[in-house]
This record gives structure tokens, C-alpha cells and sequence, in this order.
């Protein structure tokens, strides 16, 4: 039997006024089930399970994961309450609109003195759901769930998750099969981090709320902005709070710089693992730098710097190559909000100062890193990164496999051994079909060549249709697009070795001047192949295999969810010996199995 989903009559949508948190309540689910459970991540909280279980303890101990984790059972000591907080999306500011999904439950004390805050996503309405209903459903939340474990064990800052609980309570979502709506399982996710406090949890104290009308603080607007980020720093930046007495600004510039430091080194991170976020509105922006909300992010397979993984992101604003930029623009967002506890002068300035040499001295680092570039720090090596990317993207590289396989490539001068590298390497990349959808233009070439006419006359024109580079970049996919058109698929295989021949030579000299600097070459040799394979995972959340993995679950089937979780907590899987023809075919077998 499918409960109401609002048995308390007290999570009403309703406003609350001078409130940025609100007590409320769970709402209780129908027959809860535990989909999957992270044991690291639950072990932050001081929750180990007992070793050894025969099959009925087992079931036991998952009906208990379940109804605690459901939110149907209240944990002992919890005090829930939801969080009210506004955001900028996809650019302009939206007033209030979270958190009507999650559901705080508290802070754990764990054994080791750690203090971690908990929370309940999809239990429920808030009184700030809005016209929502506060779930989430099985498909949703396995992705966040899996995702969250997966960039934890990546080594990327995020929030983490526990369990994974569905239920018999359903709602409607608009998917639809046949012309149907189908209804969707509720399904809640326990979300763990330091602090769920947000970009937009500041942007709250804005005095009104024209868009919405919905007033944040007004009676102590001022004293709970103060009082909200001297808890911010106080708890989770008390090296600067030690360093800087009271609510001064110098304390606040610091603290800024660090934000800035860390959201330029996450975002850093994303990229090197083509990381995708898809939704970077300022209300998905931890205050402390960790990834946080996973929607419909995506890793990249083939890559693409255009990739979009939103659906609904016509413009391509959360397109991966967009997203340092993006993560800029929302730090001068939380600049704003933090007026007049920091004069703009100031922030801005540290943003200006800090973000893109933090951003570009950590993407540098990490990429050096999955190079196997261990010894030396050359000036061209950031090109030599780019030319790779570029490489990859004439190519249809796959992101993950191609820095994968490189770690085997060997600074061989056997050119046999070469060539059969090429041969395999290459096998990873696109076929001729993919790489055709992948350059089709965009524009007519008759339509362009007028506008650009048009344009070389009128700057004003120019503007209007378009930058310069918007231009080119057109004229880029027009004439890769027709040189496509006349290969076949041996031509591509050969003209892929071709463009992987000149990149690998490049790379080749590059390491050259590695073993030059060292003593030992073989000791040298085994550390690069080591760092490189601690950098560039194996194993990471492919769209299909996620997908493969709800679809068993929705068919009542969880064992996949945990087979794939498994994977993800060992992404770099370090072998000791280590071939190409063999990790392609284990790549598919995974395929192959999760298509079964
Ligand atoms: P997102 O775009 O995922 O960051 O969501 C923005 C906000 O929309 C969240 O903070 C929630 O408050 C709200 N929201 C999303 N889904 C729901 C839902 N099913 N019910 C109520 N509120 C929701
Ligand atoms: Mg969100
Ligand atoms: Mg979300």
C-alpha cells in the first residue's frame, strides 16, 4: 500500500519567514529496500556492520539500513530540519529554490572526532518544495549515489552517500512510454559531507526577492548573514578564523581566497577526468569546494570540449570546456552575496588574483601526472597537452582509454613495436560513423559564406551573428566534415595512425629528456607507469553502464548497483603487468556484461 506522502501534516510548502532553515520532518515511504550501501562512506559515521553474516543476518541488518535510511524510523538524537537557499540559474538569479528535496537529519560525532553532517535526498516535502513533491526516484538516485562514491574514490573533492534506499511509494515523472506517464519507485539517497552550506545558501540574504517574492531574512537580515559565516569559517576554515580575530574583513578576504583555491582546483579535477557537471547553477556550488549534486553529469566517452550532458542546456552554458569559466562567473556571484562583509573591490580582485593560476597550476600538475611527466617541468608542456587533446578530438579518442593506454606506450625505438602500439591505440578511437555525426556542421556552407561576405562589411552584423571564432569554428567542422565524407574505414584507421604517429613522436622526445635527467632508466620507468596509472582510472561511470545497472534495478534486480559500485572503488585497478589487446577486451567484457 502506497502511503500518503505527507502523513505529517506539517511539511506544508509554505513561507517561512526570516528562516534559512526550517524544522520539519521525514516522510515515510512504503515498504523500504536497500538498493546498495557504501561501507567507506558509511563508515565515516562510526557504522561498521558486524563481520561475518549468515544470509538471514544479512537481510536483517538491510531492513534495518532501510528503515533508519528511508527516513520512516527517526535516528535516534536526529533534529531534521530542510535548508532554505536561492541560486543564479543557468545565469540569471532565481530567487528561492531550495532545499525542497533533502532533508537534513544532523551532525555525527565519529570516533575518530570527525564531524559529519547527514541528510536524507528524496524524503519528502519541505516547507520549501514549492509546487514539487520532495522525491526522487530510483533512476535519479542510483546516478547520484554511484557518481558520489565514484568521484570519492577518483581522489575528487565531492559530498559522499551512504545508502541507496527505494521503496513501494511511487510518483509520476515525465518520462513517458508508449504516450504513458510511468510511474517512478521513491527512492532516497543518504547524502554525508563536512557541510551541505552552499553559493546560493549566501545568496539567501539578498534583501528582496523581486522574482519570486519571497523575502530571505528581513528582521536580522544582516546579524544571520554574519552569524551564518562566522559559522562557515569558524567550523570548516578555522586555521583562517585562528589566524584573524572576529568578523573582520582581511578574516573574510582569506576565507574567499580559498574558496576560490579550492572551487579552482575541483573544477581543475573535473576536467582531467572529463567530468561533465551539467547543472552549475550557484546553488549546486559547495562553500567548501566539493562536488555536489550529481543530476545528469556525464563523463565524457569520445572526447568532445563541446560536450553537453544537460538536455534542457540549449546554449551549451554547462558545456565541459565551459565549466572553469562558469565556476569564475559563480564565485563572483558569491562575491556579490558576501556584501558588505567583503567590499566587492576586494573579492574581485582576489578572484582576478587567484582563480585562473590556481586553475591552470592544477590542471598542468594533474596532466603532467597522467603523462607520466614525473621529472621534469617543461614550458611546453601545456602544449604538449593540448596538441594531445587536439589528437583526441580529430580522432574520436575516448577520453578515459586513450590516457589509460598510454602508460604502455614504451620509449621503444623498435619501430615494429611502434607500429603495433599505433594499431591497437588507434583501435580505441571512433568509427567513421561517429565521427561523422560528431563534425556534421551546424550551418549550410552556401549560408556561411554569404554571412561571412555580409559580415567583412559590417561589424555591427558580425556581432549579430556571431563571434569570430563562433565563425571559424563552424568553418573548422565544414571542412573536417567534407575531408570525412570521402574515407572509408581502413582510410580512417590509417589517417587516425597518422595523426596518433605525430602526436606520439612529440610525446616520445618529451620523455627522452626525462630519461636524460635521470640516473636510472628503468627505475624511472616503473615509477612513470605507476603515477600514470594512479591518474588516469580504468574504471569510470559510463552513461551506459549506470544506465544498464538502473534499468536492472527498476526490474527489481540490485545486484548490478553493487557490482558497479565495487568497480568504482578500485578505479585505477593497479596490475602488474599491463597490455593494450587485453584491456580492450576486458573493457568488453564489462560492456558486454553490463549489456546483459
Ligand atoms: P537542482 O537543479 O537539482 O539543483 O535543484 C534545485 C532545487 O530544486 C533543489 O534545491 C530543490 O530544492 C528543488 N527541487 C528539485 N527537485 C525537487 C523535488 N522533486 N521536489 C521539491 N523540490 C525539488
Ligand atoms: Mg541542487
Ligand atoms: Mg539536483
Amino acid at each position: 500500500r502506497a502511503l500518503p506522502l505527507d502523513p505529517c501534516g506539517e511539511n506544508v510548502p509554505r513561507p517561512v519567514p526570516d528562516a534559512c532553515f526550517s524544522r520539519t520532518r521525514p516522510s515515510p515511504v512504503a515498504n523500504p529496500r536497500l538498493v546498495a550501501m557504501s561501507l567507506p562512506a558509511l563508515a565515516l559515521l562510526g557504522l561498521e556492520p558486524p563481520p561475518l553474516r549468515a544470509p538471514r543476518e544479512e537481510e536483517q541488518l538491510e531492513a534495518e539500513v532501510a528503515l533508519y535510511f528511508s527516513g520512516n524510523r527517526p535516528l535516534p538524537g536526529a533534529e531534521p530540519a530542510a535548508h532554505c537557499y536561492c541560486g543564479h540559474q543557468f545565469g540569471s538569479f532565481a530567487g528561492q529554490l531550495g532545499d525542497g528535496a533533502a532533508v537534513y537529519l544532523g551532525e555525527v560525532l565519529n570516533p575518530s572526532g570527525e564531524r559529519w553532517e547527514i541528510q536524507l535526498k528524496g524524503a519528502g516535502l519541505t516547507p520549501f518544495s514549492r509546487q514539487a513533491d520532495g522525491r526522487k526516484v530510483l533512476r535519479s538516485s542510483i546516478r547520484e549515489f554511484l557518481c558520489s562514491e565514484a568521484m570519492f574514490h577518483l581522489g575528487i573533492p565531492t559530498t559522499r552517500a551512504g545508502t541507496c534506499v527505494t521503496s513501494d511509494s511511487e510518483v509520476i515523472r515525465d518520462i513517458f512510454y508508449d504516450g504513458n506517464p510511468k510511474k517512478e519507485r521513491c527512492t532516497i539517497v543518504l547524502r554525508i559531507a563536512p557541510t551541505f552550506i552552499r553559493f546560493g545558501s549566501f545568496e539567501i540574504f539578498k534583501p528582496v526577492d523581486e522574482y519570486t517574492g519571497r523575502k530571505g531574512p528581513s528582521v536580522n537580515r544582516n546579524d544571520i548573514r554574519i552569524q551564518m559565516l562566522n559559522y562557515v569559517i569558524g567550523t570548516f576554515y578555522p586555521e583562517i578564523q585562528e589566524a584573524h580575530s572576529g568578523n573582520s574583513v582581511p578574516r573574510n578576504a582569506a576565507f574567499f581566497r580559498e574558496v576560490t583555491r579550492r572551487t579552482a582546483r575541483m573544477v581543475a579535477e573535473w576536467q582531467c577526468v572529463g567530468f561533465c557537471h551539467g547543472v552549475l547553477n550557484t546553488d549546486n556550488m559547495s562553500i567548501v569546494g566539493l562536488t555536489i549534486d550529481y543530476g545528469p553529469f556525464g563523463f565524457m566517452d569520445r572526447y568532445d570540449p563541446e560536450h553537453i550532458c544537460n538536455g534542457s542546456d540549449n546554449s551549451g552554458r554547462y558545456a565541459y570546456n565551459k565549466q572553469p569559466e562558469i565556476c569564475k562567473w559563480n564565485l563572483g556571484k558569491l562575491a556579490e552575496a558576501l556584501v558588505p562583509e567583503l567590499p566587492l573591490e576586494i573579492s574581485e580582485l582576489i578572484l582576478e588574483e587567484e582563480y585562473d593560476v590556481e586553475f591552470e597550476k592544477h590542471y598542468l600538475q594533474k596532466m603532467r601526472k597522467k603523462l607520466g611527466l614525473i621529472q621534469l617541468e617543461l614550458e611546453d608542456d601545456d602544449k604538449l597537452v593540448s596538441e594531445l587533446l587536439e589528437t583526441m578530438r580529430l580522432t574520436g579518442g575516448d577520453f578515459t582509454n586513450t590516457f589509460r593506454f598510454l602508460s604502455l606506450f614504451l620509449v621503444d625505438p623498435d619501430p615494429l613495436k611502434l607500429e603495433d602500439f599505433l594499431e591497437k591505440f588507434a583501435k580505441q578511437c571512433a568509427s567513421l560513423e561517429e565521427l561523422k555525426v560528431a563534425f556534421r556542421p551546424q550551418m549550410d556552407p552556401r549560408q556561411l559564406s554569404m554571412m561571412l561576405m555580409l559580415a567583412q562589411s559590417n561589424p555591427q552584423l558580425l556581432a549579430l551573428i556571431g563571434t569570430k571564432a563562433n565563425i571559424n569554428k563552424e568553418l573548422d567542422r565544414i571542412e573536417q566534415f567534407s575531408k570525412l565524407q570521402q574515407l572509408t574505414a581502413a582510410d580512417l584507421l590509417s589517417r587516425n595512425k597518422g595523426h596518433w604517429k605525430e602526436w606520439l613522436q612529440k610525446y616520445r622526445a618529451r620523455l627522452e629528456k626525462e630519461i636524460g635527467s635521470v640516473s636510472d632508466a628503468e627505475v624511472w620507468n616503473a615509477e612513470r607507469v605507476k603515477i600514470m596509472n594512479s591518474n588516469n582510472p580504468k574504471y569510470i561511470l559510463r552513461n551506459y553502464i549506470a544506465q544498464n545497472a538502473i534499468e536492472a534495478a527498476e526490474n527489481g534486480d540490485f545486484t548490478e548497483v553493487r557490482k558497479v559500485l565495487k568497480l568504482l572503488e578500485k578505479p585505477y585497478e593497479l596490475k602488474e603487468s599491463f597490455d593494450v589487446q587485453e584491456e580492450l577486451e576486458e573493457e568488453e567484457a564489462v560492456a558486454g556484461a553490463a549489456a546483459c
